[in-house]
């Protein structure tokens, strides 16, 4: 293993299916990178391995780094120390950061992944520049974080930003975090997915409903009317509270052209205020915010 002498800071995206690492310069520019599969089905013993092998890896890559930053779905509990909320659920309630810190020699930073992206993209990203970003997710998940002059705000108890659970209809479906109605049960992929099956569609992707849309099929087009819809509704919520200067869409739902159009009106229709000046923009970084994101926790805003 050669030494990357410029290397500063490392991160870690701790995902359901992969795990994937990146080394960052001084300039927060990636100098060296690698991933490998997390085979969740191995328990939270193999986890913890492979996440600190990795570490050990890209530590000998860059000697001078700072510690060692780690993104993850969930959040520590700061009274127990534990993970919770994480779709990973052999993760829930286990002291990963405590067993990572005592397999690695520098200090190790854990934060959900979704503050990570939001970090990234305010720092090197769309949000560059802004004073408050709100990143969000449309992914798998809903999620979202808060960064205020280039720091993350992960809130008193390390759920800021975690519009996804907003009830935006109590009678609504069920929401795996046992309430219902949630945000995410309605703009997840599998969401809109699942809307369009029910309409009477095809089984397929988000992105090929948006395809279908723009090509005018009446069905698609009705069911990304209704996403945008929600999208309007819920956002403005958030937007009504937090008022940022910008709102930075990442996750495969950013890809639907629709949001920035559409979907900024209902934002518009539905915000506390006679217009909206809020810029809602597609992320810069693509599906490296998170990890870039993490890597940054290290580094001083
Ligand atoms: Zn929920």
């Amino acid at each position: 293993v050669t030494p990357v002498a410029e290397g500063r800071y490392i991160g870690i995206d701790l995902g359901g299916s992969k795990i994937e690492g990146v080394v960052l310069d001084a300039a927060l520019a990636p100098v060296a990178r690698t991933r490998l599969p997390t085979e969740r089905e191995r328990g939270y013993q193999h986890i913890v391995e492979r996440v600190s092998g990795l570490a050990h890896e890209l530590r000998r890559l860059a000697p001078a780094c700072r510690g060692i930053g780690i993104g993850t779905p969930g959040s520590l509990s700061r009274a127990h120390g534990t993970l919770k909320n994480s779709n990973t659920v052999c993760l829930n309630g286990r002291p990963l950061l405590a067993d990572l810190q005592a397999r690695l020699d520098v200090p190790v930073w854990l934060e959900n992944d979704a503050n990570c992206f939001a970090l990234a993209e305010a720092r090197g990203g769309a949000g560059r520049g802004h004073r408050l970003v709100f990143g969000i997710i449309l992914g798998t998940g809903v999620g979202g974080g808060i960064v205020w002059n280039g720091a993350l705000w992960p809130g008193f108890q390390s759920i800021a930003g975690e519009w996804g659970h907003h009830r935006i209809d109590p009678g609504g479906p069920d929401c795996y975090c046992g309430r219902r109605g949630c945000v995410e049960t309605y703009l997840s992929g599998p969401a809109l997915e699942g809307a369009y099956a029910r309409a009477g569609g095809p089984r397929c992707s988000a992105s090929e409903i948006a395809a279908r849309a723009a090509r005018g099929e009446t069905r698609a087009s009705e069911i990304l009317d209704d996403y945008c819809e929600t999208f309007g509704r819920a956002l403005a919520n958030v937007i009504n509270v937090l008022d940022p200067d910008v709102v930075v869409l990442g996750g495969g739902l950013s890809n639907v052209s629709e949001l920035y159009g559409r979907g900024r009106d209902a934002v518009a229709r539905w915000v506390f205020n006679d217009e909206l000046r809020t810029a809602i923009v597609r992320n810069a970084l693509g599906d490296s915010a998170g990890v870039i994101g993490a890597a940054l926790l290290g580094a001083d805003p």
